[in-house]
């Protein structure tokens, strides 16, 4: 891409702090640097949040979530807001895009899809906004006992790089659906969707507070927000590592946390597949979105009878798959964050072959236009065994570990012999078999004969080092209390939190068909 291109998209841009509906530069002054990793061109400075400028968030939402500005306002009127937000997203939706692919890498194409999916999020919730209703209780006595939804408070969204905006929306959407406030901290390496949509939120017209966006470092700004005795909750996604800190952090004000974290997803291909089908879904698993996607099909497991025909076949099409210029239309494979990110999948890739893996497609940086940018090849490694580390660990790039197995017990005991559990896939056509795999797999989301199919009617979440906590689907962010009243009236609030993500998982079937 032309420096010019990427210089006249920033023009516009805003780059300080969205704190109580205004703009302001960081407390400290400082800002930091965001680049776009197909060019290497800087193309944004960013306010970095200071200590002073955490405080005055905290206190705004606070503020906000307690003043008349925010609770006065109705549920149905909260959801108006976010149809509001919704609409005037759509209609900004390509420069959005555009700018998704400036800071990420990601090609257009994809960036319109989250895009898209944002507005979704938005629309979903706010149709949930006016149905959170309570329930009444059998209990013995002469009481009359009831439920009550009540937002949690201020909710701190810290938010990864990989899908920055549409992530920020599974948080922010039903926080702001259920009347939580929302302080949104996003990634470093992608800041610039976040702030503009603080635009959009406040020309539609939430109060001051009710929406924040606080860029800056995870160690300062997400940490702090962690700590903070203000923020009620923290709705979390990235790696596992921060998770289990943000788990450590929070226990200081015992606030509550969801954690979507890392994933090392099983994709499971058995001899009765459609294999053209199959072959497709194992390259969609893992070269959307670069391989940066937490539930990445990064593990394929391939019946032996059809290993070597399966294999041909991938090897083939992956050819066909070349990184490119990510704002070029028909571009299918942008580059990676980050040239730390390019680094790390490069280190993989050497390790996977150092430990015995076959390389059997890509394997190196990838050359796109003048050479600039952080482009990996697709790759793909056979014969690799479950321990190696290349099947163990989260690489999050373009990076396929592809392992045989003899039958549906090896298949689920290899599938399920890893710490994450964020989700899976079966690939048969025997839809008996299917199913019956799919409950044995120690993931949340299952997916059956197709991969990477998200929707915000279906929830989303993992277990074991992937995480705990449902988004999408479920109740708001942040929806608590029980209220009991006594026979003369008076309501005595308990507040004991609702179950959230009681769902063991959701599974997709059968969408090759369309
Ligand atoms: P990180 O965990 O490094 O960062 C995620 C966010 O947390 C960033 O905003 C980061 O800020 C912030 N952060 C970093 N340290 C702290 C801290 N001590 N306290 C509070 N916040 C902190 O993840 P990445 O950005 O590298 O994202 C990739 C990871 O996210 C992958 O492991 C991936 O699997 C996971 N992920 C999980 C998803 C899921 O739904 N389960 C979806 C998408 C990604 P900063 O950027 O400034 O460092």
């Amino acid at each position: 891409m032309a420096a010019g291109t990427a210089a006249a998209a920033a023009a516009s841009l805003r780059t300080d702090l969205f704190i109580n509906g205004a703009w302001r530069p960081a407390a400290s002054g400082e800002r930091f640097p965001v680049v776009n990793p197909a060019t290497e061109e800087v193309i944004a400075e960013v306010a970095a949040a200071a200590p002073q400028d955490i405080d005055d968030a905290v206190a705004a939402a606070r503020a906000c979530f307690e003043g008349d500005a925010w609770r006065g306002v109705s549920a149905r009127k909260r959801g108006a807001l976010l149809y509001r937000a919704a609409d005037l997203l759509e209609q900004r939706a390509d420069a959005m895009a555009r700018l998704e692919t400036l800071h990420n890498g990601k090609p257009l194409f994809e960036s319109k899809i989250d895009v898209g999916m944002t507005v979704e999020t938005l629309r979903y919730y706010a149709g949930w906004a006016d149905k959170l209703t309570g329930s009444t209780l059998p209990v013995d006595g002469p009481f009359f006992t009831y439920t009550l939804r009540e937002p949690t408070g201020v909710v701190a969204a810290i938010v990864p790089w990989n899908f920055p905006l549409n992530l920020a929306s599974w948080k922010f959407a039903p926080a702001l659906a259920a009347g939580c406030t929302v302080i949104l901290k996003p990634a470093s390496e992608t800041p610039l969707t976040a702030l503009a949509m603080a635009e959009i939120m406040q020309e539609a017209g939430f109060p001051p507070g009710a929406f924040n966006v606080l860029p800056g470092g995870g160690s300062s700004v997400g940490s702090a927000l962690v700590k903070h005795a203000g923020v009620d909750k923290i709705a979390f996604t990235g790696s596992t590592a921060v998770g289990q800190q943000i788990m450590r952090d929070a226990a200081g004000t015992v606030k509550r946390v969801t954690l979507e974290l890392g994933g090392k997803s099983p994709n499971i291909i058995f001899a009765d597949a459609d294999l053209k089908a199959a072959v497709r879904g194992a390259q969609t698993g893992i070269f959307y979105g670069k391989g940066e996607v937490c539930a990445a099909g990064s593990r394929l497991f391939v019946e032996r009878k059809i290993h070597d025909q399966f294999m041909e076949k991938l090897i083939e099409r992956t050819a066909k798959v070349r990184p490119g210029d990510p704002l070029d239309p028909k571009t299918r494979l942008g580059a990676l964050v980050s040239e730390p990110q390019m680094k790390k999948v490069l280190g993989y890739i050497e390790k996977g072959s150092a430990e015995g893996a076959r390389l059997v497609a890509g394997g190196k940086r990838a050359k796109v236009g003048e050479g600039k940018g952080y482009f990996v090849e697709p790759t793909v490694f056979d014969d690799v065994r479950n321990d190696m580390t290349i099947a163990r660990e989260e690489i999050f790039g373009p990076v396929l570990a592809t392992i045989a197995f003899d039958d549906v017990e090896d298949a689920v005991r290899q599938a399920n012999d890893n710490p994450y559990g964020l989700a899976a896939a079966v690939g048969t056509r025997d839809i008996g078999k299917a199913h019956r795999v799919a409950r044995r797999l120690a993931a949340g989301t299952v997916w059956i004969n197709t991969y990477n199919n998200y929707d915000p009617a279906a929830a989303f979440g993992g277990c074991k080092m992937s995480g705990f906590g449902r988004e999408l689907r479920t109740l708001p962010t942040g929806c608590r209390g029980i209220g009991r009243t006594c026979p003369d009236g008076r309501l005595v609030l308990y507040l004991v939190e609702f179950l959230r993500g009681g769902n063991r998982g959701v599974a997709w079937a059968n969408s090759f068909a369309r």
